[in-house]
């Protein structure tokens, strides 16, 4: 067992000691990073934490593994979970960043508070991923456009049947090493529009980043894939009339000379990725709208070829352009211009931040350790 001493120039360090348990033999050696999937192997350890008598607890970096729950833990059965998922990079340079996973750390909280989970002090958050990542740098690929995904997750794990919030948490993060989000290029998705299932309705948690959410999208996600698209684009949950978002991915249009994008209002996941966007286009002095968008709007823009580029925004992907909308049986085509369109642009910059060949003009960059 070590005490971990984390060398950065932040008080809060101190506040959280961690223990390490390390792995007895690294299986790095056995992991083939020439062909990685997404989220499908994970690296040598997990930190943990636990909630018990209302104060975090036994904050550890264990071997990666099963976990013992009792059948009757209740989050299981009403879903009192949250996650985040964030990346760290092996830069040009060596170094190690981490991206905003202060903005994630905050999100968390946010999503924390939605479902009476306790929150993890912000601060701690990002020291225990740092923690972790510096256990598993091995498992950092250096690549450009792969990265370590971070998965943080929180859950009750309190056996109890009765519908009430959990007295025990777990919080666990766990690293994967990912590929390129698009293997063979910045290669487009299409989208099918829902008007019969909805992502998330007013009051409901559709700004938190929770289990229930995603398992709502499946069936609809699925139904668009026997389609012939790559994901749905989600509509307003009361009217079916304004866009929301699309997949797992925040939506922006580019009509003309200006970028129109929703606005974040509950019902709306408030992507890193998405502010990330919006700072940049600021930053590059183009008109940039935050405002409900109908999708009937988007329709005729489409139609008369006012649509210029469309693309989602998401860590995994971090911009994915959008060639192709299906609305009502009808197909609209959006151009894709993927060598000088804003889409590649921002993919260009920020994984240009990420790995260090860019100067980090907004401190969105943590270094390990
Ligand atoms: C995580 C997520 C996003 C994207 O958020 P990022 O922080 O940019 O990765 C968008 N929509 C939904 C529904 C999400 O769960």
């Amino acid at each position: 067992m070590a005490r971990l001493e984390l060398a950065t120039s932040l008080v809060w360090t101190a506040s959280l000691n961690i223990t390490i348990h390390h792995s007895e033999r690294s299986r790095r050696a056995d992991a083939d990073f020439d062909n990685l999937g997404f989220g499908n192997l994970f690296s040598d350890h997990m930190f943990s934490m636990e909630w018990r008598d209302g104060t975090w607890r036994e904050a550890a970096i264990l071997p990666y593994g099963p976990i013992a729950l009792e059948p009757g833990t209740a989050s299981l059965h009403y879903g009192q979970l949250i996650f985040e998922g964030l990346k760290a990079f092996r830069g040009d340079d060596g170094v190690i960043r981490l991206f905003r996973a202060d903005a994630n750390a905050e999100r968390f909280r946010n999503s924390c508070e939605r479902l009476c989970i306790p929150a993890v002090d912000t601060d701690d958050f990002v020291t225990a991923i740092k923690a972790l990542v510096w256990e598993d740098r091995a498992w950092i690929p250096d690549r450009r456009g792969q990265a370590l995904y971070i998965r943080p997750l929180v859950f009750g794990d309190e056996a109890h049947l009765d519908v009430r919030p959990s007295r025990r948490y777990r919080f666990l993060i766990m690293t994967s090493p990912v590929r390129e989000y698009f293997a063979g290029g910045f290669s487009p998705i299409a989208l099918k529009v829902e008007e019969h299932y909805t992502r998330a309705a007013p009051g409901g948690t559709g700004f938190a980043k929770t289990a229930g959410n995603y398992a709502a999208s499946l069936l609809p996600t699925a139904n668009s894939q026997t389609a012939g698209f790559s994901q749905v684009l989600w509509l307003d949950g009361r009217d079916h009339r304004y866009i929301e978002e699309v997949g797992q991915m925040n939506i922006f249009f580019r009509q003309e000379d200006r970028v129109v994008t929703p606005p974040l209002g509950g019902t709306i996941l408030p992507g890193v990725t998405r502010d990330s966007v919006i700072t940049l286009l600021r930053d590059w002095n183009i008109a940039l709208e935050e405002r409900p968008i109908e999708i009937d709007e988007i329709i005729d823009a489409c139609r008369q070829g006012r649509l210029v580029e469309a693309f989602g925004s998401g860590t995994a992907a971090v911009v994915a352009p959008i060639d192709r909308i299906g609305y009502r049986g009808q197909d609209y085509p959006i151009p894709v211009d993927l060598d000088g369109g804003l889409a590649k642009r921002l993919y260009d910059e920020i994984l240009g931040i990420q790995f260090g060949a860019l100067p980090d003009r907004y401190e969105w960059i943590q270094t390990v350790p």
